[in-house]
């Protein structure tokens, strides 16, 4: 690796494309003749107005957003969309949520908050270790949305497959696994992504919604911030928006459409994962904690027989180089997020040293 960086396996904030990072560091002092850093420039000038209109339209052409959708670049990260969601989209008052992990259960807490939470599916009984299947949910007529995180970053699931909503809007947590592979939105009432996973820098997410879900007659003690329709009718710029993380996403979107688009990260992500799977499928040490056809591409979670043995891998990682490989406590054992950004080589290295610690250790 370049400038003695690390193979970083951090689930968030986590590695941006290297390219990215040499573009942005070439424009740090004076982004292209303007005489200033993006740090330094209003959000109202003409140069920060391009720099926002292009990261919206390169994610447009990334996937293909329907006409029919909005763009929001909203600050406060993924835990403000877990309130903004029912916020805005409780009409009736009703949700149901599908319980997968961590962050579905971050986000079903919030909700109650607002309304009545129906629980439509859970893999609780399993400590979260797959999908429940989603084919025929008991949704109620009155349900305002069915609500996802399609990836679950901490447990390491993923739906393969959408939910059959029954025509009830569907509204995905995509953080972990935003751009990760071909997106059909219009499947979706509502996608939001904190971009600190897979994307670019934290404090922000990217919010998509069709236009017909956005409302105005929200409870008038509703903070004005955290309206959509405040963001909708302003193009994300109410007020000052996170300036930087636009700009350095809108490298990001470009990056990924000037090589092969969501097509070609979804063949790499695939590879990449298949290096890391095939690995932990053969070995006599590592297991990975997923059932095989949930399993993410972007978190992969696995553990030996004993958490001392856990503890020693992960202090053996950091002495050969590797970085942020211990899991969450919910989980323990070990994670390696391989997100977009994650080159080949760092899973291939991971995997030589897996290998050579089980070898060492049988
Ligand atoms: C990280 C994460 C969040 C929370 O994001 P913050 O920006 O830290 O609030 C929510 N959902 C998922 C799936 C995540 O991975």
């Amino acid at each position: 690796m370049k400038y003695g960086r690390t193979y970083n396996f951090s689930a968030g904030p986590a590695m941006m494309p290297e390219p990215v990072l040499e573009e942005i560091a070439a424009e740090m002092m004076n982004y292209r003749g303007s005489g200033m850093c993006v740090m330094e420039m209003s959000h109202r000038s003409k140069v920060f107005q391009q720099i926002r209109d292009e990261a919206e339209a390169d994610l447009r052409k990334l996937m293909n957003i329907p006409d029919n959708y909005k763009v929001l670049f909203v600050q406060g990260g993924g835990t403000l969309e877990f309130a903004m969601v029912p916020i805005n989209l409780m009409k009736n008052g009703v949700a149901c949520y599908v319980e997968t992990g961590a962050w579905s259960k971050k986000a079903i807490a919030e909700a109650k908050k607002y309304g009545e939470v129906k629980i439509v599916a859970s893999s609780k009984d399993e400590n979260f270790s797959y999908i429940p299947d989603c084919s025929d949910l008991d949704i109620p007529d009155n349900a305002d949305y069915v609500y996802i995180c399609e990836n679950e970053t901490i447990n390491g699931t993923t739906f393969h497959t959408l939910p059959n909503t029954k025509g009830k809007v569907l509204v995905s947590d995509q953080s972990s696994m935003f751009l990760s592979r071909p997106c059909d939105v219009s499947k979706y009432g509502l996608i939001w992504a904190g971009v600190q996973k897979n994307v670019g820098p934290a404090g922000m997410a990217v919010v998509i919604i069709r236009e017909d879900l956005i409302r105005e007659d929200l409870d008038p003690k509703t903070p004005v911030y955290l309206s959509y329709k405040t963001h909708a009718d302003a193009d994300s710029l109410y007020n000052t928006p996170n300036c930087w993380a636009i700009y350095c996403c809108g490298k990001v979107f470009k990056y990924l459409l000037d090589n092969g688009g969501l097509e070609a990260m979804a063949k790499r992500n695939e590879e990449k994962a298949a290096i890391l799977y095939d690995f932990l499928d053969e070995s006599k040490l590592f297991t990975g904690a997923v059932r095989k056809e949930d399993r993410s591409l972007m978190n992969v979670p696995f553990v030996t027989p004993s958490k001392e043995q856990d503890a020693d891998v992960v202090a053996a990682s950091k002495a050969a180089g590797f970085d942020n490989l211990k899991g969450h406590k919910s989980v323990g054992g070990l994670r390696a997020s391989i997100y977009n950004a994650m080159p080949k080589e760092g899973v291939e290295a991971l995997v030589e040293f897996l290998k050579k610690y089980e070898a060492e250790h049988a």
